[in-house]
């Protein structure tokens, strides 16, 4: 004998039903069949009482008139037009019987237990009466037998709980004289020792179910659902999420309990004792293997089998000195819960005993609030202890699977990954089986602390990484085009996934709250309705609220500077080119670190010291190594090397700037580069990440241009004076080439001294034969102190920024203590 039990979704309508038929079609064992009420009929149900409550006559006649049309539209598709009345003038009678139910309680504005049972359990009784009728005049001969008769519950604390042992008896009686190999039997409803109608609670056509199997020794239980499984997290909100295979009975118990809704908890009890296998399917695809859970756990690696989540829970703390070695106190309190019939998630008290926290659900923590102030009142009112104070709007996160507790170290990848995305835990608890971890947080991290967490446990191969980029010009638009080009390799080799969330210019932007498609971000950002605004991309991303965000600064602008704190302290890392925020003030700047280090927000600027060479990184590497730097000496300005290794004689300096600016070489004013501000950024910016704490005016930067050129107040009269002082700038070429030198402009620190300036290299230098517009960089170390340790390479350009900037959030993606 099987148990099949088809829950709402599953024969929403006639097309859905239609599958139910075949899967009954395929069986040729002895079926019960149980099944909940159509698509969302108990919803609707429950309503009607609301607005009965209320009053609201019209509301609930026109939900009652959507229920008729919901149950209506299978017993006019599924069943042959003559034989349709009796089941049409069924569903009609019993309509009218909730419409006097619904009047009578508008006149009374009051739900009593006895109406919630009675109204609620309708769905059923007219579900499984029209199933049977399809299953009759679809080939399938069955038989209908209502679970109020043999179903029974007892009252127990003031609510009604299951009667195993009348039912029990009741069931083996009443399926003795079944004739059909078929039965179709209502879920949910039961009824009580005076044979009024009572049900399971929510979801109990699955408890229906178990409870009939049990009691007839089943071969195995099936759950037919809409999704193929239990999942490894809820699907609604992990993407991710894959059905688990095989689970034992207490896995698929406490992610039930802890909201796994696929299945209603209390029915996998009644299976265990007869080690009666349950079957989880999905009635659209049932081909899909579902889920097995029998009493053995899978042999193989898997440790963490799924992680649920309760949602709308609220945390009750008691504190006081008076709680100290004083034994018997959680035991009160639990009195205090369980008199008001108050069902505890979790519950943890400090070392010090000085506190305890409990978690309730939302709709019951005014009830335990009192119910706990009440215990105690003595202790309060003597001032020992305090009353009790509510947290509202929290979750419980469970992490569960039976192997945990033979493994170290789950609940340290659990802490590193929930503070690694800056999420606080409120409380935590591990189950005493030790098959659950369990943790409350605020519920606005709910999406971000599951997804991150499954990540973490089943896709340690793949990591998301969601970037909000701003500036798309000639650095941010190669950036987007290598992210879109590498991505099966990241994929593929590095196991990450980049996600582009936001885009914006310094026009338009687009915030979106999917990955925004790489091959047509042009157009879309050309298109877009949305007015550039910092605000708004900062807020767009904190409402995503997303694990492993990056903000990425293409820019050169100093607004968009100010805007990495905010970021960081969310727990957004920053990447940029934008040299403005480590080369400004040193509070700035030590305050960005700061703050990085403490929401463990990377801060990541590679790019702002020549392009995409690793130069900050190994500069980092060498420091964090314990070395110590002792000088540097480099030459890390693109324009002037291009301008200084293109003036040989009888070429005019002044016409070198001209076609360096003209070619893109140059800032579009070139005294900015001539007079060495950029690269005394750049020497700023090397000497603090050695450690060295130094303002940018106490940078020695002796200018190589006469006093004239340096007072011209626009680029037309700056050119006019390059051309005038011509014959100086030929001087200083003159004598550098009459000691078989060459010019470089050279960037340098010392003994705690940054410097920059122009000087005569000569030819054994390293620096004598750079090339184009190469840097180079040479690190004196205490371990590389005789040949120093050598970067060079291309310093400037989109391309080759763009991926430093590119590898900058590679390094974010691999650096999260992943195993
Ligand atoms: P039925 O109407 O068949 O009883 P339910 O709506 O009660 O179905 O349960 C199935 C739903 O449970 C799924 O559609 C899914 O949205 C939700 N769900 C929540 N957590 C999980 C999980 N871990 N695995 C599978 N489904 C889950
Ligand atoms: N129809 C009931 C409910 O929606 C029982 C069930 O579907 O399991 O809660
Ligand atoms: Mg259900």
């Amino acid at each position: 004998m099987k148990v099949l039990k088809f829950g709402g979704s599953s024969i929403a309508n006639s097309k859905c039903i239609s599958n139910v038929i075949d899967i009954i079609k395929n069986n040729t064992d002895e079926l019960c069949v149980i099944v909940s009420a159509i698509g969302n009929v108990t919803d609707l149900l429950l309503n009607c009482l609301k607005f009965a409550k209320n009053q609201e006559k019209s509301k609930y006649k026109s939900l009652l008139l959507k229920i008729e049309k919901i149950n209506l539209e299978p017993i006019k598709k599924c069943i042959p037009l003559e034989y349709q009345s009796k089941s049409i003038s069924f569903l009609k009678k019993h309509l009218n019987e909730i419409e006097s139910l619904l009047d009578s309680i508008s006149l009374w504005k009051e739900i009593t237990d006895k109406n919630l049972s009675t109204v609620s359990g309708y769905g059923e009784i007219i579900s499984s009466h029209i199933i049977n009728e399809i299953f009759n005049h679809n080939g399938i001969k069955s038989e209908h037998k209502d679970s109020r008769l043999f179903i029974k519950t007892k009252l127990e604390n003031g609510v009604q709980i299951l009667d195993n042992e009348i039912t029990g008896k009741k069931i083996i009686k009443y399926f003795e004289s079944k004739t059909e190999r078929i039965t179709v039997i209502p879920g949910f409803i039961s009824s009580d020792h005076n044979n009024e109608i009572t049900t399971l609670g929510r979801g109990g056509s699955d408890y229906s179910a178990s409870i009939i199997a049990n009691h007839l020794n089943a071969d195995v239980l099936e759950i037919w659902t809409d999704v193929s499984g239990m999942y490894t997290a809820n699907p609604n909100l992990v993407k991710q999420a894959i059905p688990i295979s095989k689970m034992s009975y207490y896995e698929a118990m406490e992610l039930s309990y802890f909201g796994a809704k696929v299945i209603y908890p209390p029915s996998i009890q009644p299976l265990i004792n007869k080690k009666i296998p349950l079957l989880i399917k999905n009635t659209f695809n049932p081909n899909d293997l579902g889920t097995k859970i029998t009493e053995k756990y899978s042999s193989n690696k898997v440790v963490v089998k799924g992680i649920s989540y309760v949602d709308n829970v609220s945390l009750i703390n008691i504190e006081g000195s008076g709680m100290i070695g004083v034994t018997g106190f959680a035991k009160r309190m639990f009195e205090a819960l369980s008199e008001k019939n108050i069902n505890v998630i979790m519950i943890t008290q400090a070392s010090s005993e000085h506190s305890i926290c409990v978690a309730v659900r939302t709709g019951d923590d005014e009830i335990a609030k009192t119910a706990i102030d009440n215990k105690f009142s003595y202790e309060i009112s003597l001032g020992e202890i305090n009353p009790s104070r509510i947290e509202r709007k929290m979750v419980n996160i469970a992490v569960v699977g039976e192997k945990m507790k033979n493994h170290q170290g789950i609940s340290g990848k659990l802490f590193s990954t929930l503070g690694n995305n800056n999420i606080n835990i409120k409380a935590i608890a591990q189950g005493a089986s030790e098959r659950n971890i369990s943790i409350i947080i605020d519920k606005k991290n709910l999406n971000k602390a599951i997804n991150s967490l499954h990540e973490r446990f089943f896709e340690s191969q793949i990591k998301q990484l969601n970037l909000f980029i701003i500036g798309v010009g000639n650095v941010g638009g190669r950036l987007l085009e290598q992210i879109k080009m590498q991505e099966n390799y990241l994929n593929d080799f590095l196991g990450l996934k980049m996600r582009v969330l936001g885009i914006s210019n310094s026009k338009k932007m687009i915030l979106s709250n999917s990955a925004i498609k790489l091959s047509a971000w042009k157009k879309e950002l050309d298109q877009s309705n949305n007015v550039a605004d910092k605000e708004a991309f900062f807020n767009h991303a904190i409402k995503l609220n997303l694990r492993n965000s990056i903000f990425v600064d293409n820019t050169a602008n100093d607004d968009i500077a100010k805007e990495y704190s905010r970021y960081l302290e969310n727990s957004i890392a920053v990447v940029t080119c934008n040299k403005i925020a480590a080369s400004d003030l040193l509070n700035n700047y030590l305050n960005l670190k700061s703050i990085s280090r403490k929401y463990g927000s990377s801060f990541l600027f590679e790019t702002n010291v020549g392009a995409g060479l690793p130069i900050i990184d190994t500069l980092n590497n060498l420091v964090a190594s314990g070395d110590q730097i002792l000088e540097i000496q480099a030459v890390l300005s693109g324009s002037l090397n291009f301008i200084f290794n293109n003036f040989k004689k009888g070429v005019s300096f002044y016409k070198i700037v001209k076609i360096a600016q003209k070619n893109g070489f140059t800032e579009p004013d070139p005294k900015v580069d001539l007079k060495g501000i950029d690269v005394a950024r750049k020497i700023l910016i090397l000497a603090r990440e050695s450690g060295i704490n130094l303002e940018f005016d106490e940078i020695e930067n002796k200018s190589f241009l006469p006093k004239d050129c340096m007072d011209t107040i626009d680029n037309e009269s700056f050119f006019n004076s390059l051309e005038e002082n011509d014959s100086y700038f030929n001087k200083l070429l003159d004598e550098a080439e009459k000691k078989n030198s060459k010019l470089k402009y050279v960037a340098s620190l010392k003994n705690g001294k940054a410097s920059v300036g122009l000087k005569e290299v000569p030819k054994d230098h390293d620096f004598y034969n750079l090339k184009g517009s190469d840097n180079i960089i040479l690190f004196y170390t205490n371990r590389y102190k005789e040949q120093p340790l050598i970067v060079k390479g291309a310093g400037a350009g989109g391309e080759v920024t763009a991926a430093g900037i590119f590898a900058d959030i590679i390094r974010i993606g691999r650096n999260d203590g992943r195993d």
